[in-house]
């Protein structure tokens, strides 16, 4: 990685804290190079820092020393040029954007972990006498000796202790009489037990899959940059494919990202990609401890791990000799970062970075983003696609029942159709599983003031108050305050009386069912049932291993999951996505819907879909029932031109941020009357409004939006932005929504 043999006199570092402005030390011989990084002094303390520029003579008069060398935590050559890019394509301060590339653990101190280690010392043949002769059957040193010769090598401590149920004393024993050894060794936190899996063999490909695997091998013997969308129905086995592909850079020496939504990376993703690979593979997501991410990111930066598989930000990890970069699920919005910035979207950072280091990157989904779509269409990347289901059984058959007939039926607002209740109870009758959608959790989505229709809000955010049965509280989904639903009363009215809870969540339709079905065993799958490590897990297996007939949830259910027994999927309400005003929703919409259709009958049974909606005369509901992407696509794709929007020009938009909210609008105003004065010829101005959530956490919004034919108008509109102290503006380049 060194570029020059001669460690450089002087060098410019940022530092981590809160200075963008490079700073300049000398070098005491140390072997640094751009990307190092390292720690120096700074006002009486030591900081940790990273190098950015190699000088042969001070930029300062006066420079002090470089402290040392932090070895095992270096960005890579090509990671400082992708922060250099990402620097300027989402306008974000060069310092910023390396603290978004390093794990948050680094930037802390983490010491690496060391545990116990218990050894055999003696032969096999005197431990098994030793055990033998000692005739007290729940004896601690016989129990001690009987997990250890079960052990292949040896045994942490805690582990042993554990399985042999006793304390530290009969170890301690053995240990003196010298028939066990212990010592201190580094624990790996980063990575499952290869030992839990088996190793599985690779399917036998169809011949589309053949196809896509076939150009994507020739791609890879190519050796230079292409982009690759596999274009794949649910179900349609796009992960086999990827799956080979790794194995192909693998025996070629590539190493190999696969980035997968946060909400996918579940013990099914991994352990499919485990079982496939008898090397070692990092797994990186937002679970891990600091001392899990630190040893990841060693194993991975010593080149001892190739694979790593990982949520968006995984998209840095320092694999060497990267070669293969793969993104499932492309379009989805966990990808992007929108809180912070750089708003960067790691698919997209994934192409710029396979482009850098002349790789392959394979972009899945079975609903692109248009972008993506439209970029494949016009050749800009390489189409693969995959239009059958793997297992040869069809798509499922989707139903659409209009709501408004059965809220007549029932001279209420009905939560089941008869159709999907008649359904339910033939799929229990023949032991079949259904998974029942809803994109709201909690009890009800709210209260609201039966007098004045008042929706009951946050104080602090713009959204209002779901009832959670369960607790029996009201919570703010955005803030997470509470309120006890007895002391809530309309903010208008002042009264208490007049309150009602409207619009069921995943908890109500919980209850609902267990009342309708008293036999059926249920199971709920939203952020409140998942919040403790493992929840996660253990609510998968039990479905999977049939432990339950039904499984109701949200967003969380509709992605990535193969349940193979599942042959009935309702979808309750997906109204609520078609009302929101942003350019997208028809697309998100879209999206959301196939990706719970595609649950169905993933198995050995034909599956089926009931899609209630209040909204049946909108053409992507009767799209979506039939996975028609491409119809949809070339009908929404005319009003996306027509009004200017992506992928015909740019998008960036400027979110504005205060406690104060008159000095916000006025703020607003001005920066709008600015933009409009000294306007670029190719730019579209949306002047200054309240974003749709108009207040979070206490902070009021607005934005602006600009849109572009040049990325640089963008730029140049953007960097006339005036600074102010009490306004955070935040500006996301290629924003995937533009109005929450
Ligand atoms: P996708 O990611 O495209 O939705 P999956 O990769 O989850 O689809 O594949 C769907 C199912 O088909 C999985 O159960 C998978 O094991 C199976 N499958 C994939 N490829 C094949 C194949 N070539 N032969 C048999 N089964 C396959
Ligand atoms: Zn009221
Ligand atoms: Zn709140």
């Amino acid at each position: 990685m060194a570029s020059s043999a001669l460690p450089p006199p002087f060098l410019e570092v940022l530092v981590d804290q809160k200075i963008d402005k490079p700073l300049c030390y000398e070098n005491c011989g140390l072997l640094l190079f751009v990307g190092s990084r390292v720690l120096v002094p700074l006002r009486n303390k030591i900081v940790k820092a990273t190098v950015v520029k190699a000088l042969e003579k001070p930029s300062f008069a006066k420079t002090a020393k470089i402290h040392s060398l932090l070895e095992e935590e270096s960005l890579t050559e090509d990671l400082m040029q992708l922060a250099t890019w990402m620097s300027e394509y989402y306008m974000t301060p060069f310092q910023k954007v390396l603290t978004t590339l390093l794990p948050a653990s680094l930037k802390k101190k983490t010491q690496k972990e060391e545990q116990f280690f218990v050894e055999k010392k003696a032969s096999l043949a005197t431990l098994i006498e030793l055990a033998a002769s000692i005739s007290q059957k729940n004896h601690p040193q016989k129990k001690v000796l009987e997990v250890i010769l079960k052990q292949d090598k040896g045994i942490y401590l805690s582990k042993l202790l554990e399985l042999a149920e006793t304390s530290k004393s009969p170890v301690d024993t053995l240990v003196k009489k010298g028939f066990l050894a212990l010592k201190k060794i580094e624990v790996d936190r980063s990575f499952f037990q290869h030992e839990d899996f088996l190793l599985a063999p690779s399917k036998t490909l169809n011949s589309e899959q053949m196809a896509a695997l076939k150009k994507i091998t020739t791609k890879l013997d190519e050796k230079t940059f292409h982009t690759e969308l596999l274009f794949g129905v649910t179900g349609s086995g796009k992960t086999e494919v990827y799956l080979q592909a790794i194995h192909k850079a693998r025996s070629m020496g590539l190493g190999v990202v696969f980035l997968v939504p946060e909400i996918a990376l579940t013990t099914q993703t991994i352990e499919r990609l485990l079982s496939r690979f008898s090397e070692q593979i990092a797994v990186l997501h937002h679970r891990l401890s600091d001392g899990e991410r630190f040893d990841a990111y060693r194993g991975i930066l010593s080149g001892k791990i190739s694979i790593v598989i990982g949520a968006r930000s995984a998209i840095f990890a320092p694999v060497q000799n990267l070669g293969l970069i793969i993104v499932d699920e492309e379009q989805d919005g966990s990808f992007k970062q929108t809180e912070e910035m750089p708003c960067y979207n790691a698919r997209d950072v994934a192409i710029v970075r396979a482009k850098n280091l002349n790789a392959l990157c394979i972009l899945g989904s079975a609903t692109p983003c248009f972008e993506t779509y439209y970029n494949a269409e016009n050749l800009k990347y390489g189409q693969s696609t995959l239009t059958l289901r793997a297992k040869q059984n069809p798509l499922p058959d989707v139903k659409i029942v209009d709501m408004r007939h059965e809220d007549d039926k029932k001279k209420c607002r009905a939560l089941f159709s008869d159709l999907l209740l008649e359904k339910i109870e033939d799929r229990l009758k023949k032991g079949e599983q259904t998974l029942l959608f809803l994109n709201r959790r909690g009890f009800f989505k709210c209260q609201i003031c039966t007098s004045c229709n008042e929706t009951l809000k946050c104080d602090q955010c713009d959204v209002c108050l779901t009832y959670h049965k369960g607790e029996n509280i009201l919570a703010c989904h955005l803030c997470g305050f509470t309120q006890d639903p007895q002391k809530a009363f309309c903010k208008k009215c002042c009264s208490r009386e007049t309150m009602r809870f409207q619009g069921p969540g995943t908890e109500q339709v919980e209850r609902a069912l267990k009342a309708l079905f008293k036999e059926a065993r249920v199971l709920r799958m939203d952020r409140d049932t998942t919040r403790h490590k493992g929840s996660h897990d253990a609510l998968y297996r039990e479905f999977k291993s049939q432990k339950a007939d039904i499984l109701i949830g949200t967003q969380m259910i509709a992605k990535g999951l193969d349940f193979p027994l599942v042959t009935l999927v309702g979808i309750l309400n997906a109204d609520s996505m078609l009302h929101i005003p942003d350019f997208r929703s028809q697309e998100n919409a879209f999206q959301l819907l196939s990706q719970v259709s595609g649950r169905a009958g993933r198995g050995d049974f034909p599956g089926e879909v009931i899609l209630q909606t209040r909204l049946p005369e909108y053409p992507v509901i009767h799209h979506a029932s039939k996975e028609d992407y491409k119809t949809f696509f070339h009908e929404e794709i005319i009003l996306r031109k027509q009004f200017h929007y992506p992928p015909f020009k740019k998008l960036c938009r400027i979110v504005l941020q205060s406690s104060e909210s008159t000095l916000l609008d006025q703020f607003g105003a001005y920066l709008t009357h600015l933009f409009e004065k000294t306007r670029e010829t190719d730019v579209d101005i949306l002047p200054y409004t309240l974003c749709g959530l108009t207040k979070a956490k206490g902070q009021h919004r607005g934005q602006i939006l600009l849109k572009a034919l040049k990325f640089s108008s963008l730029k140049k509109m953007v960097l006339k932005i005036p600074k102010h102290e009490k306004i955070k503006c935040l500006v996301d380049v290629d924003p995937l929504q533009t109005f929450f």
